[in-house]
């Protein structure tokens, strides 16, 4: 097999519009790869098309065009080879409130053909950490504790890759600590994970490589630091000392604002210049400098950037 986990080229979806939904071109002929053994982040904004594309792998909806291949199995000449390679956490729970987490797990193995002797449940719910509420009813459980139990849900047939959609949206700090933990195991033990997010510092925590989309189309693919790092921007916010009226200008600032009454925040590129001579050209301005802070461009200040060129 080929040395990615998944290979997506050129695929478009076409959704046809009906009802109330107006026909859309979601994805503009998508192609990248997740290479295997990472954590992959998937981001884009509201409407970019990464459920689409999820849901194109999932085999819940059929793209227009295109190809993509998983583990090596082509997911239209291969649907069963691909399914069993990857593992799916939906952004929504739904469990029958009736079964017992250890049942919901038993019931997918019976689902994969998965013989009762060679099923994993007992160790997966020790993995998530559900052991002790193996014989509750799943509608008892936290929400904490539902995610938990399908992300174990999603592995019962062992596939090679586990990929999480929106896996801590609306989720309190601590749960989605214990989250991350949770996927950073599950990728040291060799499963490939890849995941959407809608918080940037979840990717910068959790993922090696990010691509982002953008109305359906790949705006940037590459590993974290780098995407971070080739923005060479740094940010010096500067307090001063009277209420800044006037906002100095110079060819160096990427970007003036004044962020507070006596606040200025000026962004710059370090290949090109330095906080000193930012300091130095606030002088001139007329500024007497009280207060300085630098900080390095985040991916927060990345995304908005490559996103907000087509928006
Ligand atoms: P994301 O997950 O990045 O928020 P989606 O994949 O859900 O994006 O949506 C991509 C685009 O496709 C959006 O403009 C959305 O409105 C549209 N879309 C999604 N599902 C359908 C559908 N069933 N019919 C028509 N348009 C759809």
């Amino acid at each position: 097999m080929s040395e990615a986990a998944i290979e997506i080229r050129d695929v478009v979806k076409r959704y046809a519009g009906s009802g109330k939904a107006e026909p859309k071109l979601a994805l503009k002929g998508l192609s990248f790869d997740v290479p295997q053994g990472g954590v992959f982040g998937l981001l884009g904004p509201n409407g970019a098309g990464k459920s689409t594309l999820i849901n194109i792998m999932a085999g819940l909806v059929n793209k227009t065009s295109g190809s993509i291949s998983i583990w090596g199995h082509d997911i239209d000449a291969h649907p069963r080879n691909a399914k069993l390679s990857i593992g799916i956490v939906p952004q929504e729970i739904v469990f029958d409130p009736f079964f017992t987490p250890f049942e919901v797990l038993e019931n997918q193995g019976g689902m994969y053909g998965i013989a009762r002797a060679l099923r994993r449940s007992e160790e997966l719910l020790r993995a998530v950490r559900l052991e002790d509420k193996r014989d509750a009813y799943a509608r008892t459980l936290s929400g904490g504790m539902k995610r938990r139990l399908l992300i174990a849900k999603a592995m019962v047939h062992s596939p090679p890759i586990l990929v999480l959609d929106e896996p801590t949206a609306g989720v309190d700090v601590e749960l989605r600590r214990q989250l991350w933990e949770l996927v950073q195991e599950l990728n040291a033990q060799g499963v490939t994970v890849v995941l959407t997010t809608h918080y940037l510092e979840e990717a910068e925590q959790l993922c090696d490589r990010i691509a982002i989309i953008n109305h359906g189309e790949l705006v940037a693919n590459k590993p974290t630091a780098e995407l971070i790092g080739q923005m060479g921007e740094k940010i010096v916010a500067v307090t001063v000392d009277k209420e800044v009226t006037e906002l100095p200008s110079d060819p160096h600032f990427r970007k003036v604002e004044k962020a507070g009454e006596r606040l200025i925040e000026v962004t710059y590129d370090k290949r090109e210049s330095n906080a000193g001579k930012v300091l130095a050209r606030l002088q001139e301005a007329g500024f007497a400098i009280e207060d300085v802070t630098t900080r390095e461009a985040d991916l927060e200040d990345v995304f908005v950037q490559l996103t907000s060129a087509g928006a």
